[in-house]
């Protein structure tokens, strides 16, 4: 074929394939999982700052965890987001539950946040899911929320 013919028609095939994306971007930079480069939705957000004041977004737990795990970081302060009111929580002070898949509810994991104990367990109960405690929990597993479960 002739290279010198069909190039602009390739590129103007590119460019029109790449126009959603453009479109995308002047709509407001959706933010995206620096993990795995999803579109990442509001309500399952987990943020992450480093020591150094960097802080990195990420489409839920999971990412997060394996975003951390492979720089081997060591964060100063991970933000998870309540499933319930969409506030932004300290994550050692969080209840995570892990859920069996069977919650149509667009996680992007198995892995529920919720600020409130009750709240935590109700999920657990609806939908068969487990509330993680201790070393099974994200980012750590020690914390706050093991001291307040000695009672
Ligand atoms: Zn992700």
């Amino acid at each position: 074929m002739n290279l010198r013919r069909h190039l602009p028609a390739a590129l103007l095939l590119l460019a029109i394939a790449a126009l959603p994306l453009l479109a995308e971007r002047l709509r407001g930079h959706p933010e995206r999982c620096e993990m795995d480069g999803v579109a990442l939705d509001p309500a399952f957000r987990v943020r992450v700052a480093e020591d150094g004041g960097a802080t990195h977004a990420f489409c839920g737990v999971t990412c997060a965890e394996s975003w951390i795990a492979l720089r081997r970081a060591v964060p100063a302060l991970v933000l998870v987001t309540d499933g319930v009111s969409g506030r932004a929580i300290d994550a050692r002070t969080a209840w995570f539950v892990r859920t069996l898949g069977n919650v149509s509810d667009g996680a992007p994991d198995a892995i529920r946040v919720f600020e409130r104990k009750e709240d935590a367990e109700r999920h657990a109960h609806a939908h068969g899911g487990r509330v993680l405690t201790g070393s099974g929990r994200p980012f750590g597993g020690a914390g706050v929320r093991d001291a307040t479960e000695q009672h």
